[in-house]
């Protein structure tokens, strides 16, 4: 199921340009557009889910796969080390910043990460 005016659903068509970086069956990896670190990676679910609050019982195995993905390319990028290292990131709703209503995790590395996060 795709939603027509969703901007991830079309990158993951391949309607709408973007950086992919791996892709398979089920998640789609591409670069963050407005990147807010050296790395900075977004990988969806190919099938349009908004939120994590729209998550059901069945997409636990894409959740699995999707954070075996988000490590799979922090090692094609080379951050996937104890010494080097990334941080993984969904947000929701206002406090957590979301803005994209196709869940999203971003995978953010090349730099030290703040902690808290600001
Ligand atoms: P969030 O605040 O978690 O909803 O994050 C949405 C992210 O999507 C932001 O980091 C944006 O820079 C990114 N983004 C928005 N449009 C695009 C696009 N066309 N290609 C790549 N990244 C995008
Ligand atoms: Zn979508």
């Amino acid at each position: 199921m795709t939603d027509q005016d969703c901007i991830f659903c079309k990158i993951v068509a391949g309607e709408v340009p973007s950086d992919i970086v791996y892709k398979d069956e089920h998640v789609t990896a591409f670069r963050d557009i407005n990147p807010q670190a050296p790395i900075h990676i977004l990988v969806v679910p190919n099938r349009h889910i908004a939120t994590t609050a729209d998550l059901t019982a069945e997409d636990e195995g894409l959740m699995g796969h999707l954070v075996r993905v988000a490590h799979l390319v922090a090692e094609q990028e080379q951050i996937a080390t104890s010494d080097r290292g990334y941080r993984l990131v969904l947000n929701y709703g206002k406090d957590g910043g979301l803005l994209v209503y196709h869940l999203h995790m971003h995978v953010l590395g090349g730099r030290r990460m703040g902690w808290p996060p600001g």
